[in-house]
């Protein structure tokens, strides 16, 4: 199990409590020994030095850390900046995204296409880089059809991804099967399974009406008739996520990626049960 590859995703803080709580809660998931931590943008300018100074810090505490960039709204000049304070920073890992812009954010920039971002990297930076990009089980939202979507990954691939993480999901099926189409359409890189542990019923709902993951009808019961009893709702929680956790790595995924919403308890327990450390 130990060459499969774990990792940790954080969004950077926004204030100064932030930052330390992020600071307390990646020691204590440091513990655990991720590959590494990755660390969200915001498409259309919010949170973009918040990834640089999350990153460095992470860097400074001697893990290898990975920051998402997005290209939505961006125009080169600005995305190639960028990419040379990472590569002067020794940056080697990054995610690379097409991103949403917030609502009523007008320009578009000089990026359609995730794929375009890849492409722009390879051209700029050679290898440099080691470049993750998104895939989505249960199909992205705005695509026209999933096998569209498929052609879509095939074509972030043949760009110059690596490797690939997906959306979370809680249906393990939908993952093989995404993992079965890719492979038969070309790509052939690893797609490590996205985790969203479940420790809160209404942001799960949210998160997931704008994301475009399914909860299962079932999961939806039982979280909701648990109503303000948190501790049950974490409890299932773990029970469910661990199932699918198992299944996936049974089932041949080469590795997780923790979505840990800046919290250590839900993947740390996780992570304990699958013996993830081992
Ligand atoms: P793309 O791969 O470009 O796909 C977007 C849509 O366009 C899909 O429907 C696709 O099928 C379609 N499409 C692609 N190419 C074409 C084409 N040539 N013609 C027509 N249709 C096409 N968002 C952030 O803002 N910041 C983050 O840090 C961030 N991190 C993420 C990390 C992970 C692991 C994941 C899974 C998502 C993350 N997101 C993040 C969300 C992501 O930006 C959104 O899901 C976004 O809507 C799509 O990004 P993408 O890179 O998958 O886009």
């Amino acid at each position: 199990m130990t060459q499969k590859n774990f990792s940790i995703e954080f969004y950077p803080p926004k204030t100064p409590e932030g930052v330390e709580k992020l600071r307390i809660t990646r020691a204590k998931l440091a513990e655990l020994q991720p590959k590494y931590f990755s660390v969200t943008f915001g498409a259309g300018g919010s949170t973009q030095r918040g990834t640089l100074e999350t990153v460095l810090d992470i860097q400074r505490e001697g893990h290898e850390a990975a920051p998402h960039l997005s290209c939505i709204g961006s125009s080169r000049d600005s995305l190639r900046a960028i990419l040379n304070e990472y590569k002067a920073n020794g940056i080697r890992r990054l995610v690379a995204l097409r991103g949403d812009l917030p609502s009523g954010y007008g320009a578009s920039g000089e990026f359609r296409y995730a794929n375009e971002l890849v492409e722009f990297i390879r051209a700029e930076t050679g290898d440099w880089f080691h470049i993750e990009v998104a895939a989505y089980p249960e199909t992205h939202p705005q695509a026209k059809s999933p096998q569209d979507d498929v052609q879509s990954f095939v074509r972030k691939v043949n760009a110059g991804a690596n490797a690939a993480i997906t959306q979370y999901f809680y249906n393990a099926d939908a993952y093989f099967r995404f993992v079965d189409d890719a492979r038969k359409a070309g790509a052939d890189v690893p797609i490590v399974a996205g985790i969203m542990p479940i420790t809160n019923y209404s942001q799960l709902m949210r998160f997931s009406d704008m994301c475009g993951a399914e909860i299962p009808r079932w999961i939806r019961l039982k979280l909701a008739s648990y109503g303000d009893d948190t501790e049950s709702i974490k409890a299932f929680g773990l029970d469910v996520v661990t199932g699918l956790c198992e299944r996936l790595l049974a089932g041949g995924a080469p590795g997780m990626h923790f979505y840990t919403l800046n919290q250590a308890a839900a993947t740390t327990a996780l992570w304990k049960r699958l013996n993830l450390s081992a």
